[in-house]
Formats: structure tokens, sequence, C-alpha cells
């Protein structure tokens, strides 16, 4: 039987909003409101939230049903014990997660979260049915400037990734996120962005296979998208968007999900 060694070209996106720690419980929650009207009838894609901890109950109760599914911006390696203020990724399944966010740059600066605990938090997602890790890598400025990115890239994945089983139920995201990008209001060069998911593809080629890389991953960008600049990155090798700032307002994050998921 012929083996198909081309990646796959055209997936289904995936838009994900990262409320972080913008939004009371009060606005988390009329804004869910908001989404779930306004997404009703969206069936181009896939779309998550992922508002704090706090509000993560009372949203999901929110969108229960709806087209609009609920994530998670952290979680925790074991499954219970003495982890004083953390959250297991059953807990994060049982209130209704699907998605959960991992190792952000904002946790990997402002926590010290490093890719030991990222590789241990993204195994014990994916052992948890139903839920599915959004891992983020990204270069620095100072790293891109040197011409490191390729390598650091490659070097995160390995280090978040590398050793681990994927089974043919799993779904993982990478969010290739620059770091410099993230906040900014200054998003990457689109070809540039397109590059970086090539390598990133390449690479995960490399560690797990090419059948897997088209069943089980998606990568998707994020840094500075918003509905001005986001047609720019409707490529084929870009399969989604984490979506920061853009995605606190529910008519310009509908128009960031409607301008990437159009053909
Ligand atoms: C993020 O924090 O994941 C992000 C992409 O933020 P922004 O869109 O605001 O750059």
């Amino acid at each position: 039987m012929a083996k198909n060694n081309s990646i796959k070209k055209g997936v289904e996106k995936i838009i994900i909003a990262n409320w972080k720690m913008q939004l009371d419980l009060k606005d988390s929650l009329i804004l869910a409101k908001k989404m779930k009207s306004k997404f009703a009838k969206f069936k181009k894609g896939k779309v998550v939230i992922c508002p704090d901890l706090v509000s993560l109950r009372d949203v999901g109760a929110i969108l229960k049903g709806s087209n609009v599914k609920l994530g998670a911006q952290n979680v925790f390696w074991e499954e219970k014990g003495p982890y004083t203020g953390e959250i297991s990724p059953r807990t994060l399944k049982d209130i209704g997660c699907e998605y959960v966010i991992i190792g952000h740059s904002e946790r990997r600066k402002n926590v010290a979260e490093n890719y030991e605990m990222i590789y241990k938090k993204t195994k014990a997602v994916l052992n948890t049915d139903g839920l599915t890790p959004i891992v983020c890598i990204g270069e620095n400025w100072d790293e891109r400037k040197t011409d490191r990115r390729d390598f650091v890239l490659a070097e995160q994945l390995q280090q978040a990734l590398g050793g681990l089983e994927i089974f043919d139920n799993q779904r993982i995201i990478v969010a290739y996120e620059p770091i410099w990008a993230i906040g900014s209001g200054t998003a990457m060069e689109p070809q540039e962005a397109d590059y970086a998911h090539k390598i990133i593809k390449l690479t995960l080629n490399n560690m797990f296979g090419m059948q897997i890389l088209n069943k089980n991953f998606k990568v998707i960008y994020g840094g500075s998208v918003s509905s001005k600049n986001v047609k720019d990155f409707n490529s084929e090798n870009i399969d989604g968007l984490l979506v920061g700032g853009a995605s606190l307002n529910a008519e310009e994050f509908y128009k960031v999900a409607d301008i990437i998921t159009s053909k």
C-alpha cells in the first residue's frame, strides 16, 4: 500500500481565545454569552474559549451544548494529592474542559514554568480521555535576531514532546507563539510564520512520522492577530490561531475566526 509522505493541507481550523487574567467573573460570563450567540451558526471551524480558572465552571455552563468549546489556561501533572493550588486534568475534564493551554510564555516568564514541567503536563493531559493539550512554543527576540529560531523551536519541541507515545485517539495542538509578538501589536510577517510552521511540522515529522503528524497534530499561530491582519495568516500550513487581545470582544473575535476560515 502506498504511504502518504506529504504534510496534510487544508485541515479544519481551530481558533482559540486566551482571556488570560484580563476579565473578572462578571465580565467573563457576559462575554461568554455574547460569544455563544455570535457563534451559534458558525460551522467553518472549531472555536475554543479559555477563561481564567475561577470563571471556568460558570463559563462552561453557559457554553454547554453550543458551538464554542471550553479550555483551561493551566493544569497540573498529577491526578490527586498534596499539591496546594494546583488543578488536575481529571477535574478540568469533569467541569467540561476539552482543551488546556500548557507552557504559555507568560507562565514560562512569570512563574518559571520550564519544558520539563511542560512535558509532564502534556503527558498527563494526553492520558486524560477527551482533553487536548495546546502546547506553546516560540523564540524570544534575541534568539530570532541571532538566527537561532529554527534550532530553538526544534529544541523546545524535543523537550516538550520528545519520547511521548501518541495513540490513535489522542490529539495535540502546538501553538507557535513568537514571544516578542505576543501582546505587542506587531504580528510576525505572514511568510515568516508560514515558514516557521513548516519547520515545526518537519520537526514533528522527524519525531513522530508523517501519519501521526497528519492525524494527531495541529500547528497554530499566536501573536498579535486581529481582524486587520488575520487574512495574511490564512495559509495552508497554519491550522488555526491562539488569540489574546482580539478575543476580548465578541465581534472582533468572530471576525478573526470568520476570516481565517474563509476559502
Ligand atoms: C497569547 O497570549 O496567546 C496571544 C496570542 O496574545 P495576543 O493575541 O494578545 O498577542
